[in-house]
Protein backbone atom coordinates (compact mmCIF):
# COMPACT_ATOMS: atom_id res chain seq x y z
CA UNK A 1 0.00 0.00 0.00
CA UNK A 2 1.47 3.50 -0.69
CA UNK A 3 2.69 6.09 1.78
CA UNK A 4 -0.06 8.49 2.75
CA UNK A 5 1.32 11.60 0.34
CA UNK A 6 -0.47 15.42 0.99
CA UNK A 7 -1.07 17.48 -2.21
CA UNK A 8 2.10 18.89 -2.16
CA UNK A 9 4.11 14.97 -3.11
CA UNK A 10 5.44 15.06 0.86
CA UNK A 11 5.25 11.77 2.26
CA UNK A 12 4.53 10.52 5.74
CA UNK A 13 6.54 8.24 7.76
CA UNK A 14 7.08 9.81 10.82
CA UNK A 15 3.49 10.75 13.38
CA UNK A 16 3.44 12.67 16.46
CA UNK A 17 0.89 11.03 18.59
CA UNK A 18 0.12 13.52 21.91
CA UNK A 19 -1.41 11.11 24.41
CA UNK A 20 -2.74 13.92 26.75
CA UNK A 21 -2.89 17.57 27.62
CA UNK A 22 -2.31 17.92 30.84
CA UNK A 23 1.29 18.72 32.10
CA UNK A 24 2.51 18.65 35.45
CA UNK A 25 5.12 21.77 34.34
CA UNK A 26 4.68 25.75 33.93
CA UNK A 27 7.24 26.23 31.43
CA UNK A 28 7.42 29.81 30.72
CA UNK A 29 6.40 29.97 27.05
CA UNK A 30 4.42 27.18 27.22
CA UNK A 31 1.96 26.87 30.18
CA UNK A 32 3.41 29.83 32.59
CA UNK A 33 0.29 28.93 34.34
CA UNK A 34 0.25 25.23 34.15
CA UNK A 35 -2.30 23.09 32.55
CA UNK A 36 -5.49 24.58 33.20
CA UNK A 37 -8.41 21.98 32.90
CA UNK A 38 -11.03 23.39 30.28
CA UNK A 39 -14.46 20.95 30.50
CA UNK A 40 -14.50 17.54 30.70
CA UNK A 41 -11.60 16.02 28.98
CA UNK A 42 -11.01 12.10 27.47
CA UNK A 43 -7.97 10.91 25.84
CA UNK A 44 -7.15 8.50 23.31
CA UNK A 45 -7.33 5.03 25.40
CA UNK A 46 -4.23 2.69 24.54
CA UNK A 47 -6.82 0.23 22.32
CA UNK A 48 -7.73 3.42 19.79
CA UNK A 49 -4.07 4.69 19.67
CA UNK A 50 -3.02 1.44 18.93
CA UNK A 51 -6.01 1.40 16.22
CA UNK A 52 -4.68 4.59 15.13
CA UNK A 53 -0.83 3.12 15.24
CA UNK A 54 -2.38 0.00 12.88
CA UNK A 55 -3.57 2.23 9.85
CA UNK A 56 -0.80 4.12 10.12
CA UNK A 57 1.69 1.24 9.91
CA UNK A 58 0.26 -0.25 7.59
CA UNK A 59 0.62 3.49 5.10
CA UNK A 60 4.05 3.65 5.79
CA UNK A 61 4.62 5.09 9.09
CA UNK A 62 7.68 3.73 10.90
CA UNK A 63 7.78 6.10 13.53
CA UNK A 64 5.69 6.87 15.83
CA UNK A 65 6.71 10.19 18.95
CA UNK A 66 4.09 9.52 21.65
CA UNK A 67 4.44 13.50 23.49
CA UNK A 68 2.00 15.62 25.10
CA UNK A 69 1.79 17.54 27.37
CA UNK A 70 3.69 15.70 29.49
CA UNK A 71 2.59 12.18 28.22
CA UNK A 72 4.99 10.61 31.56
CA UNK A 73 2.27 11.77 33.65
CA UNK A 74 -0.14 8.60 32.25
CA UNK A 75 0.24 5.54 33.83
CA UNK A 76 -0.23 3.21 31.19
CA UNK A 77 2.49 4.77 29.01
CA UNK A 78 4.03 1.55 29.08
CA UNK A 79 0.93 -0.19 27.95
CA UNK A 80 0.92 2.26 24.79
CA UNK A 81 5.02 2.13 23.99
CA UNK A 82 3.97 -1.50 23.94
CA UNK A 83 1.03 -1.74 21.37
CA UNK A 84 2.63 0.14 18.95
CA UNK A 85 5.86 -1.50 19.55
CA UNK A 86 4.35 -4.44 17.73
CA UNK A 87 2.56 -3.05 15.22
CA UNK A 88 4.51 -4.44 12.39
CA UNK A 89 6.73 -2.33 9.81
CA UNK A 90 7.45 -0.53 13.18
CA UNK A 91 11.08 0.66 13.72
CA UNK A 92 10.74 3.83 15.82
CA UNK A 93 9.01 3.82 19.22
CA UNK A 94 9.59 7.45 21.11
CA UNK A 95 9.15 9.60 23.47
CA UNK A 96 9.50 13.70 24.40
CA UNK A 97 9.42 14.26 27.63
CA UNK A 98 10.36 16.63 30.00
CA UNK A 99 11.95 13.60 32.44
CA UNK A 100 10.61 14.25 35.63
CA UNK A 101 10.05 10.51 36.27
CA UNK A 102 12.37 9.28 33.81
CA UNK A 103 15.06 7.65 36.68
CA UNK A 104 12.25 5.48 37.57
CA UNK A 105 10.31 4.50 34.49
CA UNK A 106 12.93 4.58 31.85
CA UNK A 107 13.97 0.91 32.41
CA UNK A 108 10.26 -0.55 31.95
CA UNK A 109 9.72 1.84 28.76
CA UNK A 110 12.44 0.62 27.55
CA UNK A 111 11.39 -2.79 27.82
CA UNK A 112 7.97 -2.39 26.54
CA UNK A 113 9.79 -0.79 23.24
CA UNK A 114 10.55 2.23 23.72
CA UNK A 115 13.90 3.21 21.00
CA UNK A 116 14.33 6.87 21.27
CA UNK A 117 13.96 9.41 23.71
CA UNK A 118 13.64 13.13 24.11
CA UNK A 119 14.41 15.00 27.02
CA UNK A 120 13.30 18.65 26.86
CA UNK A 121 16.26 20.60 28.64
CA UNK A 122 16.64 24.10 28.76
CA UNK A 123 19.16 25.04 30.82
CA UNK A 124 21.94 23.13 32.67
CA UNK A 125 22.13 25.71 36.01
CA UNK A 126 19.64 24.41 38.39
CA UNK A 127 18.36 27.88 39.32
CA UNK A 128 17.68 28.78 35.34
CA UNK A 129 15.60 24.97 34.81
CA UNK A 130 13.59 25.97 37.84
CA UNK A 131 12.34 29.77 36.80
CA UNK A 132 11.80 28.38 33.25
CA UNK A 133 9.80 25.39 34.50
CA UNK A 134 8.64 25.65 37.95
CA UNK A 135 10.17 22.94 39.55
CA UNK A 136 13.69 22.99 41.25
CA UNK A 137 14.42 18.98 39.71
CA UNK A 138 17.03 19.73 37.17
CA UNK A 139 19.40 16.79 38.78
CA UNK A 140 16.48 14.21 38.88
CA UNK A 141 16.39 14.86 34.94
CA UNK A 142 19.52 14.22 34.45
CA UNK A 143 19.99 11.70 36.67
CA UNK A 144 17.37 9.77 34.12
CA UNK A 145 19.06 11.08 31.21
CA UNK A 146 22.30 9.04 31.95
CA UNK A 147 20.23 6.14 33.03
CA UNK A 148 18.81 6.42 30.09
CA UNK A 149 22.20 6.47 28.01
CA UNK A 150 23.40 3.38 29.99
CA UNK A 151 20.73 0.98 28.93
CA UNK A 152 21.79 1.58 25.24
CA UNK A 153 18.55 3.17 23.02
CA UNK A 154 19.55 3.69 20.21
CA UNK A 155 18.80 7.63 20.58
CA UNK A 156 18.95 9.39 23.39
CA UNK A 157 18.27 13.43 22.54
CA UNK A 158 18.26 16.50 24.35
CA UNK A 159 15.65 19.88 23.69
CA UNK A 160 16.74 23.42 24.59
CA UNK A 161 14.47 25.99 23.44
CA UNK A 162 16.84 28.80 22.42
CA UNK A 163 15.89 31.79 24.48
CA UNK A 164 17.83 34.74 24.78
CA UNK A 165 18.99 34.08 27.89
CA UNK A 166 21.04 31.03 26.68
CA UNK A 167 23.47 32.91 24.70
CA UNK A 168 26.90 32.48 25.65
CA UNK A 169 27.02 30.77 29.10
CA UNK A 170 24.10 28.67 28.75
CA UNK A 171 25.82 27.56 25.32
CA UNK A 172 28.67 26.98 27.07
CA UNK A 173 27.70 24.57 29.38
CA UNK A 174 25.49 22.75 27.07
CA UNK A 175 29.07 22.03 25.37
CA UNK A 176 30.80 20.60 28.46
CA UNK A 177 27.55 18.22 28.72
CA UNK A 178 28.41 16.73 25.39
CA UNK A 179 31.92 16.19 25.74
CA UNK A 180 32.32 12.85 27.36
CA UNK A 181 27.89 12.11 26.95
CA UNK A 182 27.29 10.68 23.12
CA UNK A 183 24.41 12.92 23.30
CA UNK A 184 22.51 15.48 20.74
CA UNK A 185 21.46 18.84 22.37
CA UNK A 186 18.94 20.13 20.07
CA UNK A 187 17.90 24.01 20.47
CA UNK A 188 14.54 24.71 19.33
CA UNK A 189 14.24 28.60 18.04
CA UNK A 190 10.97 29.92 20.06
CA UNK A 191 7.41 29.61 18.56
CA UNK A 192 4.91 32.23 18.77
CA UNK A 193 1.96 30.80 19.94
CA UNK A 194 -1.33 32.44 20.87
CA UNK A 195 -0.30 32.63 24.93
CA UNK A 196 3.11 33.52 24.91
CA UNK A 197 3.35 37.15 23.11
CA UNK A 198 4.93 39.05 25.75
CA UNK A 199 7.49 36.16 26.43
CA UNK A 200 8.09 36.07 22.64
CA UNK A 201 9.30 39.44 22.65
CA UNK A 202 11.73 39.40 25.35
CA UNK A 203 13.25 36.31 24.44
CA UNK A 204 13.07 35.12 20.92
CA UNK A 205 16.23 35.17 19.22
CA UNK A 206 17.42 33.75 15.26
CA UNK A 207 19.19 30.14 15.37
CA UNK A 208 21.83 32.02 14.10
CA UNK A 209 23.30 33.33 17.22
CA UNK A 210 23.81 29.79 17.64
CA UNK A 211 25.14 29.27 14.50
CA UNK A 212 27.40 32.06 15.22
CA UNK A 213 28.76 30.78 18.08
CA UNK A 214 28.99 27.27 17.12
CA UNK A 215 31.43 28.57 14.08
CA UNK A 216 33.62 30.56 16.31
CA UNK A 217 34.64 27.44 18.44
CA UNK A 218 35.29 25.12 15.26
CA UNK A 219 32.07 23.25 15.61
CA UNK A 220 30.66 21.98 11.76
CA UNK A 221 28.01 21.09 10.35
CA UNK A 222 27.43 17.24 10.37
CA UNK A 223 26.66 15.49 7.24
CA UNK A 224 22.97 14.88 6.76
CA UNK A 225 21.30 11.57 5.81
CA UNK A 226 17.58 11.31 3.82
CA UNK A 227 15.78 10.96 6.67
CA UNK A 228 17.33 13.47 8.66
CA UNK A 229 14.46 15.78 10.69
CA UNK A 230 14.82 19.37 10.61
CA UNK A 231 17.66 19.60 12.80
CA UNK A 232 21.43 21.10 11.66
CA UNK A 233 23.58 18.99 13.89
CA UNK A 234 27.41 19.99 14.64
CA UNK A 235 29.78 18.05 15.43
CA UNK A 236 33.10 18.90 17.05
CA UNK A 237 36.38 16.52 17.32
CA UNK A 238 36.83 17.67 21.18
CA UNK A 239 33.47 16.23 21.76
CA UNK A 240 31.41 12.96 22.09
CA UNK A 241 27.87 14.34 21.60
CA UNK A 242 26.57 17.22 18.84
CA UNK A 243 24.61 20.52 19.54
CA UNK A 244 22.05 21.13 16.85
CA UNK A 245 19.40 23.49 15.82
CA UNK A 246 16.37 23.70 14.98
CA UNK A 247 15.12 26.69 13.25
CA UNK A 248 11.41 27.09 12.15
CA UNK A 249 11.67 30.29 11.09
CA UNK A 250 14.49 29.77 8.59
CA UNK A 251 13.06 30.10 4.88
CA UNK A 252 11.70 26.57 3.58
CA UNK A 253 11.67 24.99 6.79
CA UNK A 254 7.99 23.16 5.76
CA UNK A 255 9.69 21.68 2.35
CA UNK A 256 10.47 18.89 3.22
CA UNK A 257 7.77 18.23 6.42
CA UNK A 258 7.56 14.80 7.28
CA UNK A 259 5.38 14.80 9.97
CA UNK A 260 1.91 14.47 11.14
CA UNK A 261 -0.08 14.94 14.38
CA UNK A 262 -2.84 13.61 16.20
CA UNK A 263 -3.98 15.42 19.59
CA UNK A 264 -4.81 13.23 22.54
CA UNK A 265 -8.72 13.73 21.85
CA UNK A 266 -7.95 11.83 18.69
CA UNK A 267 -7.99 14.37 15.90
CA UNK A 268 -5.75 14.64 12.96
CA UNK A 269 -3.66 18.11 12.95
CA UNK A 270 -2.46 19.19 9.62
CA UNK A 271 0.24 21.62 10.67
CA UNK A 272 1.19 23.18 14.28
CA UNK A 273 0.20 26.11 13.38
CA UNK A 274 -3.13 25.39 11.43
CA UNK A 275 -6.79 25.80 12.82
CA UNK A 276 -8.69 22.49 14.97
CA UNK A 277 -8.22 19.37 12.89
CA UNK A 278 -10.21 16.42 11.25
CA UNK A 279 -11.58 14.50 14.35
CA UNK A 280 -11.11 10.75 13.74
CA UNK A 281 -12.31 9.52 17.51
CA UNK A 282 -15.25 8.42 16.50
CA UNK A 283 -13.64 5.77 14.00
CA UNK A 284 -10.87 5.32 16.46
CA UNK A 285 -13.64 3.97 18.98
CA UNK A 286 -15.93 1.63 16.54
CA UNK A 287 -12.71 0.46 15.15
CA UNK A 288 -13.41 0.78 11.34
CA UNK A 289 -10.24 1.16 9.63
CA UNK A 290 -11.04 1.53 6.42
CA UNK A 291 -12.74 4.44 6.92
CA UNK A 292 -10.19 5.71 9.12
CA UNK A 293 -7.72 5.16 6.32
CA UNK A 294 -10.23 6.98 3.91
CA UNK A 295 -10.48 10.22 6.17
CA UNK A 296 -7.19 10.52 6.89
CA UNK A 297 -6.23 10.18 2.87
CA UNK A 298 -8.73 12.83 2.13
CA UNK A 299 -7.52 15.48 5.20
CA UNK A 300 -4.21 14.67 3.31
CA UNK A 301 -5.42 16.89 0.17
CA UNK A 302 -5.62 20.19 2.67
CA UNK A 303 -2.41 20.00 4.15
CA UNK A 304 -1.25 23.48 3.98
CA UNK A 305 1.92 23.77 2.01
CA UNK A 306 3.91 25.55 5.41
CA UNK A 307 3.53 27.45 8.63
CA UNK A 308 2.98 31.40 8.35
CA UNK A 309 5.27 32.55 11.31
CA UNK A 310 6.66 35.26 9.63
CA UNK A 311 3.84 36.92 8.97
CA UNK A 312 2.82 36.64 12.81
CA UNK A 313 0.29 34.24 12.04
CA UNK A 314 0.01 30.94 14.40
CA UNK A 315 -3.42 29.27 13.62
CA UNK A 316 -5.10 28.09 16.62
CA UNK A 317 -2.50 27.07 18.49
CA UNK A 318 -2.52 28.69 22.23
CA UNK A 319 0.65 26.41 23.11
CA UNK A 320 2.21 23.67 21.98
CA UNK A 321 0.96 21.61 24.99
CA UNK A 322 -2.12 21.57 23.37
CA UNK A 323 -1.09 19.71 20.20
CA UNK A 324 1.99 18.08 21.05
CA UNK A 325 5.03 19.89 20.29
N1 LIG B 1 6.09 17.94 27.92
C1 LIG B 1 6.99 17.34 27.03
C2 LIG B 1 8.29 18.11 26.95
O1 LIG B 1 8.33 19.24 27.40
O2 LIG B 1 9.25 17.55 26.42
C3 LIG B 1 6.42 17.12 25.63
C4 LIG B 1 5.56 18.19 25.05
S1 LIG B 1 6.38 19.75 24.75
C5 LIG B 1 5.07 20.70 24.07
C6 LIG B 1 7.40 19.33 23.35
C7 LIG B 1 8.55 20.26 23.06
O3 LIG B 1 8.04 21.50 22.62
C8 LIG B 1 9.44 20.57 24.26
O4 LIG B 1 10.79 20.31 23.92
C9 LIG B 1 9.23 22.04 24.48
O5 LIG B 1 10.35 22.67 25.02
C10 LIG B 1 8.88 22.52 23.10
N2 LIG B 1 8.13 23.77 23.09
C11 LIG B 1 7.00 24.08 23.76
N3 LIG B 1 6.58 25.33 23.46
C12 LIG B 1 7.46 25.81 22.56
C13 LIG B 1 7.57 27.04 21.85
N4 LIG B 1 6.68 28.01 22.00
N5 LIG B 1 8.60 27.20 20.99
C14 LIG B 1 9.51 26.20 20.81
N6 LIG B 1 9.45 25.01 21.43
C15 LIG B 1 8.45 24.83 22.31
FE1 LIG C 1 4.80 20.93 29.94
FE2 LIG C 1 6.41 20.29 27.94
FE3 LIG C 1 4.91 22.54 27.86
FE4 LIG C 1 6.95 22.41 29.56
S1 LIG C 1 7.07 22.34 27.32
S2 LIG C 1 4.86 23.14 30.03
S3 LIG C 1 6.93 20.28 30.13
S4 LIG C 1 4.16 20.47 27.84
FE1 LIG D 1 5.00 20.79 8.67
FE2 LIG D 1 3.40 22.78 9.58
FE3 LIG D 1 5.60 22.00 10.97
FE4 LIG D 1 5.81 23.33 8.65
S1 LIG D 1 4.92 24.10 10.58
S2 LIG D 1 7.03 21.54 9.28
S3 LIG D 1 4.11 22.46 7.47
S4 LIG D 1 3.75 20.79 10.55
Amino acid sequence: METFADGFGRRFRYLRVSVTEVCNFRCVYCLPNGYQKSGPRSFMTPLEIERLGRVFSARGVRKFRLTGGEPTVRRDLAEIIGRLSDLSNVDKVALTTNGWNLARNIATWADAGLTHLNVSVDSLEPAVFAKITGHDRLAAVLEGVDRALTLGLAGVKLNAVLQRDSVGTGFDRFAEYVRERPVAVRFIELMRTGDNAGFFQDQHVPGERLVTWLTARGWTPKARAGDDGPAIEYVHPDHRGRLGLIAPYAPGFCDGCNRLRVTAAGKLRLCLFGQDGVDLRDLLQNGDSAALEARIESALALKPRGHRLAEDRFGDTRNLAQLGG
